[in-house]
């Protein structure tokens, strides 16, 4: 029993459609009992956002999720029609039909449960279930969207909620390479990469899968084969630590460039002033990424400095402003362009020399380090 997920580059025209419908029939012809999760076409909920921005900067979020998940209703009902033309039963569902039980935090919403039992009732008629990827309906009956990205997750919580044997990422380049390989041509294949390392490639901004879903295919131990939509080669399988090369010292290399940085000077150098520093962030939904404190030369300040999405920026401004009076430092100084270069690797601990490698990398390339 396999989920194949197929990304939005997967499915961007009618063409590709038809040939995903292709790939589906010959696993299926294999003897596979198959689940297929499907994101919305290329460019469509980015098309929709668009949409929302234009009616309001703070569009209602319970009514972005019903608008961004309209996306994948398309591309389900596209691609079960491409199947049923090939002469298999296949039919789409949504998550509310499901149903695929969330939380009720619209636009990155957690799954809680899949009821199961009437798609396991149709793949043992032989058909082929489609399910909309990215989304799920609420404790209030809502639907909700699992954050950017998210089909990804759709198809990790499906394989574990019906015990699949093999999860498949189908999408537009052959797998988990080195790095981004349209930043650098030279990228080259992974064929096995640990959890651990994904996870870090993921959360540092190789966008190839949702930091999330990689998290919880961890957790619950499903094998997930990374791999393209447009060759039969093999790609990259994400498995557990035991089963990874440690002689291999830099597995990868991530990035990301929508960081902004934030710098509090002059801070009181004593026990609980970062802790009310960061308090609001939490429940204003802000997540912090990289926190440095300066050493107290003086004994008594310090400066703080940490990293926010730069969409974030202006919010977290704000907060400072209106918590003002409750925080001691002299000034605040923010830069919004600022970049993220992550190395990754589990080999990293036992080689020593690996720090000096990548900044003498980045002075060749006369890059300043912040
Ligand atoms: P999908 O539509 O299949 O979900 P995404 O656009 O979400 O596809 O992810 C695939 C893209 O991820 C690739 O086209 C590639 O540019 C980007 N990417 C970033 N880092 C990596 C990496 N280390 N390995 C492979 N792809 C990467
Ligand atoms: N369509 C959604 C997005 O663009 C989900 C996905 O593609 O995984 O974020
Ligand atoms: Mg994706």
């Amino acid at each position: 029993r396999l989920v194949l997920k197929f990304g939005g580059t997967s499915v961007g025209s009618i063409e590709k459609i038809q040939k995903v419908a292709n790939i589906i029939k010959k696993r299926h012809e294999e003897g596979n009992e198959i689940i297929v999760i499907v994101s919305a076409m290329f460019g469509a909920t980015n098309d929709l956002i668009k949409k929302s921005n234009s009616i309001s900067k703070n569009f209602d979020s319970k009514e972005l999720d019903v608008l961004l998940s309209s996306g994948e209703q398309v591309s389900s009902s596209l691609l079960s029609g491409a199947v049923i033309d090939l002469g298999i039963k296949a039919r789409s569902w949504m998550g509310w039909q499901i149903p695929i039980l969330t939380n009720n935090n619209y636009t990155s919403s957690q799954i809680l449960k899949i009821e199961t039992s009437n798609i396991l009732k149709f793949i043992s008629e032989g058909g082929i279930p489609i399910i909309a990827g990215f989304q799920g309906i609420s404790l209030e009956d809502r639907i909700t969207t699992l954050g950017r990205g998210g089909s990804d997750l759709s198809a990790v919580t499906v394989a574990k909620f019906f015990e699949t044997d093999s999860c498949e990422i189908y999408t537009d380049v052959e797998g988990i390479l080195t790095t981004d390989p349209a930043i650098h041509k030279k990228a080259k294949k992974i064929n096995k990469i640990s959890y651990e390392e994904m996870l870090e490639m993921a959360s540092l901004g190789a966008k190839v899968m949702q930091p999330i879903s990689v998290q919880d295919s961890m957790t619950h131990d499903v094998p997930v084969h990374v791999r393209s939509a447009f060759s039969e080669k093999a790609g990259t399988i994400i498995t557990s630590q035991s089963e990874i090369d440690y002689t291999k010292v830099v597995t990868g290399i991530a990035y990301s460039k929508n960081d902004a940085k934030v710098t509090l000077v002059g801070v009181v150098d004593k026990p609980g002033i970062a802790a009310a520093i960061f308090e609001p962030f939490g429940k204003n939904n802000i997540n912090i990424d990289m926190v440095i404190q300066t050493a107290a030369s003086d004994g008594k300040k310090t400066d703080v400095t940490f990293t926010v999405k730069r969409e974030d920026l202006l919010k977290t401004l704000k907060l400072f402003e209106k918590n003002k009076q409750y925080l001691n430092y002299q000034k605040i100084i923010h830069d919004d362009k600022v970049s993220k270069v992550s190395i990754i690797g589990a080999g990293m601990v036992a080689n020593p020399g690996v720090v000096y490698r990548m900044f003498s990398a980045l002075g060749t390339e006369q890059i300043n380090i912040l």
